[in-house]
């Protein structure tokens, strides 16, 4: 089984007792995130709930994002944290769909897939802005854009053009 789906049917079926820890793995290509560079990792932590078993842990990540500055990569560590309930599709006891409100369903199997809050998390954590560690990010100092200087030619026909402007803008106002 990949290293972001587990069965915690073992986690549901004791009352109480220690949670479980495992290590996740997620490659970059299961999780539709193409800002990843590489897989997410990190600890979970499945703990059962009356009626859930919840996920917590630390995941990280790297990731590739365009500088905002130029045309360069940056790559930066993405860091989050899971906090996800997730509760069995049927209910154990009474029969029927539970009805996983905000919470998300385990498979039929008891499978707690990881994907998606891993997905989620890894988009959630990425910056909005950053700036690349090259020369983009020193002021630009290289020859000024400017005016060309007029031909001298023309400065006659410009001082013209300037009267009849005046004269004009003067009749009117
Ligand atoms: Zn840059």
């Amino acid at each position: 089984m990949a290293d972001y789906i587990f069965n915690v049917a073992r986690v549901l079926a004791q009352t109480s007792g220690p949670s479980r820890v495992v290590d996740v793995v997620a490659p970059a290509s299961v999780l539709d995130v193409p800002e990843l560079s590489g897989p997410v990792r990190g600890t979970a932590r499945f703990t059962r709930l009356s009626d859930a078993v919840l996920v917590t842990g630390e995941m990280q990540a790297p990731a590739r994002l365009p500088c905002a500055r130029c045309t360069d990569d940056v790559d930066v560590k993405v860091e989050f944290a899971l906090d996800d309930q997730f509760v069995p599709r049927v209910d154990p006891v009474r029969g029927g769909v539970i009805d996983p409100g905000d919470r998300w369903h385990l498979d039929p199997g008891h499978n707690l897939d990881l994907s998606q809050v891993l997905a989620e998390g890894a988009i959630s954590a990425l910056p909005p802005r950053v700036i690349c560690a090259g020369p983009c990010e020193a002021p630009w100092d290289g020859p000024a854009m400017s005016e060309p200087a007029m031909d001298p030619r023309l400065a006659p026909l410009e001082r013209l053009r300037r009267q009849m402007l005046h004269k004009d803008y003067d009749s009117h106002g």
